[in-house]
């Protein structure tokens, strides 16, 4: 099984925390969507004839294409040449963008599944993102999906983004969550990411972070609410409802294959990982040119063992220190309690029936136990 990554870098305003690879501005976009076309061509032997099973638009806002356009790339994307036996076919959208008439022009795109990116359920929230969408635009949208007939349907969620009633807001917004009776939900903790609004604002001293203490609080809320209602938590930050887990998102943490098209689209294909320029002007005269704009790393041993241990501690299979040591070695599994143990006494990882997760209380610093653990 394979899946293919379509990046749409269009985005028609910038959310302050957002550090993702997109442009306001909308004037290249048929010519963007016709170098997807050409690198589908370019690159149709990257898979190996592997059965792509999912097909991902991700952004930026792919919902800011239109019918005509998606005819185009899937077209495309059929004379290729892959070997398409897709189950799995996701839109990402904005809430805004969603419409009757929206859902009803792309019909005709095999879509399966919408992924919006919803936020919060507070309208002073998402006024302070800069979100385009208000609550009861998320709550129609969702609404309109179901009514189309989409019954595998995706939200994401940010928690930990105002004070002082940040955790009574979040209870809100994962109640509300809970009564669209999505089947699928991703949660993340709100990120200052260097480069963005936000970061700027932090630095500026115009607000502060939630402190540790309160966002674990809320990491725990919002497990024991989604656990109750119906969801397993596959990965730190997933939560699906029985068969709904991501299976193109999943691809990245269980070593499945993935072409990324598009600028500043990630590829992996087992030896090496590849991704292209983030740069519009750049990938869309490259790839007319006949070259992939892209920058590769050899995936060595050492690469393999430091991805084994971030995808096992972020899903839920966590780490199975025997198997740790068949596919690296037994010094591999040594080091690896040998360093784990100082947060199991601080009860930030547990070892429990022979695999080795993080705790509520290590989520929080996650990446750095990851980075401990790594070679
Ligand atoms: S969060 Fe999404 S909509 Fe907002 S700027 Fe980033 S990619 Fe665009």
């Amino acid at each position: 099984m394979a899946g293919i990554y379509i990046h749409i870098p269009f985005c028609k305003r910038r959310c302050i925390y957002c550090d993702f690879f997109s442009s306001v501005s909308m004037e290249i976009k048929s010519q963007y969507i016709d170098a997807l076309c050409k690198e589908m061509a370019l690159r149709k032997d990257y898979l190996n004839s592997e059965t792509v099973e999912t097909v991902y638009f991700g952004g930026g806002t792919p919902s800011q294409l239109d019918a005509s356009d998606f005819e185009k790339l899937f077209s495309s994307l059929h004379q290729s040449g892959f070997n398409l036996k897709t189950t799995e076919v996701t839109l990402e959208a904005n809430p805004d963008d969603i419409s009757k008439t929206y859902l009803e022009s792309i019909r005709k795109a095999p879509f399966n599944r919408i992924s919006l990116g919803v936020q919060s359920f507070d309208d002073s929230e998402l006024r302070f993102l800069n979100r385009r969408h208000d609550a009861q635009t998320a709550i129609n949208a969702v609404k309109l999906c179901q009514e189309a007939g989409f019954d595998n349907i995706s939200i994401d969620l940010i928690y930990g983004i105002r004070y002082p009633s940040v955790r009574d807001v979040w209870q809100d917004s994962l109640k509300q969550a809970l009564d669209l009776n999505v089947q699928h939900i991703s949660a993340y903790s709100l990120t200052y990411e260097e480069g963005t609004e936000l970061f700027r604002m932090v630095e500026d001293g115009k607000i502060s972070p939630v402190d540790d203490d309160l966002s674990i609080s809320m990491y725990e809320l919002l497990v024991d609410r989604l656990v109750q209602n119906g969801f397993e938590q596959y990965e730190i930050s997933n939560f699906a409802k029985p068969g709904c887990r991501s299976r193109h998102n999943s691809s990245y943490w269980n070593g499945t294959h993935y072409l990324g098209l598009g600028a500043s689209a990630h590829s992996y294909n087992g030896q090496s990982r590849q991704w292209n320029v983030s740069s519009l002007k750049g990938y869309i005269d490259s790839i007319q040119g006949g070259e992939i704009p892209a920058e590769m790393e050899v995936i060595t041993p050492p690469i393999a063992h430091n991805d084994y241990i971030i995808t096992r501690l972020r899903t839920k299979e966590g780490i199975n220190p025997d198997e740790l040591a068949k596919l690296f070695g037994e010094k591999a599994k040594e080091r690896c309690l040998k360093l784990g143990d100082s947060y199991i006494k601080e009860g930030m990882l547990v070892l429990e029936d022979n695999i080795l997760k993080i705790t509520y209380k290590g989520i929080s610093i996650s990446d750095s136990i990851m980075r401990d653990l790594l070679l």
